[in-house]
């Protein structure tokens, strides 16, 4: 039988290269997105992966799409929290308004995805959960405590629940990406752009696919010794 996949903001960007991936790996994928119905039909049009819209930050939506994907895919086996936003600004500009909903969607989201997936996990004894962070969860950014915050706690949140997980054969780990060529990294201005390649010691962004096979790792059956770690990929820029 093959491998249920959901993976979150799984429609562009670095998700619908994982999205990709797990499906050239045999699974069966649901992508999940919020609202850009167009960028979805299209991802659907071209990978003939389905396309699930909720918002990830709404619990019950959450619990209502696992039920959906469930009852037409079947039970889900591999969830990949990649969906996630920025909304950034200093301190002395940020709002409470942005950092509400930037730790929200990236880490109120993997709660809440994990939640409506682990127990079903624990009974099948098999799960992988792939939590997406970021560099700047590990190193902090100017202009973003808030994200930095929410991804930060990505890491926190995926060592604990590991360690609920372990002895049923569901694996929890975190994937740290760099800056990645993606529409996200494309919103930051081109000069503050320039500095920031400067200095990733590999000389260049990463590319959505190099995180995909990241990915593709942690959820296969035979990874199952990996659990509560996080996979730095970022062509240099932290070692952690
Ligand atoms: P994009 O902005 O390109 O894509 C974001 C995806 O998340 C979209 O599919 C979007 O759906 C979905 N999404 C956003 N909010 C929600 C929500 N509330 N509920 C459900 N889906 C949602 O992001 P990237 O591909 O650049 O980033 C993917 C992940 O990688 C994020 O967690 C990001 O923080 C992380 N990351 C990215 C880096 C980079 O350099 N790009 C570096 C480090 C980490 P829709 O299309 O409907 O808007």
């Amino acid at each position: 039988m093959a491998r249920i996949a959901v993976v979150t903001g799984g429609t562009r960007g670095i998700g619908e290269a994982i999205s990709v991936a797990l499906k050239n790996l045999g699974m069966t994928v649901a992508a999940n997105y919020a609202g850009n119905d167009e960028k979805a039909r299209d991802f659907t049009d071209r990978t003939g992966i389905r396309a699930f819209k909720w918002d990830v930050s709404d619990f019950d939506a959450c619990i209502a799409g696992i039920q959906q994907v469930e009852s037409e895919l079947g039970p889900v086996d591999v969830l990949v929290n990649n969906a996630g936003i920025t909304r950034d600004g200093t301190m002395k500009r940020m709002t409470r308004q942005a950092w509400d909903e930037v730790i929200d969607v990236n880490l109120g989201g993997c709660f809440n995805m994990a939640k409506a997936v682990f127990d079903g996990m624990q009974a099948r004894k098999f799960g992988r959960i792939v939590n997406i962070g970021s560099i700047n969860g590990q190193a902090g950014q100017y202009g973003q405590v808030n994200y930095a915050a929410a991804k930060s706690g990505i890491h926190g949140f995926t060592k604990a629940l590991a360690q609920e997980g372990a002895r049923s054969g569901v694996t929890v780990n975190a994937i740290a990406p760099g800056y990645i060529d993606t529409e996200m990294v494309a919103a930051v201005p081109e000069d503050v752009l320039a500095k920031i390649v400067a200095k990733i010691p590999v000389g260049r962004l990463g590319k959505a696919e190099e995180i995909a096979r990241g990915v593709a790792f942690l959820v296969g059956d035979d990874a199952g010794f990996v659990t509560g770690s996080t996979l730095s990929i970022n062509g240099g820029q932290h070692m952690y």
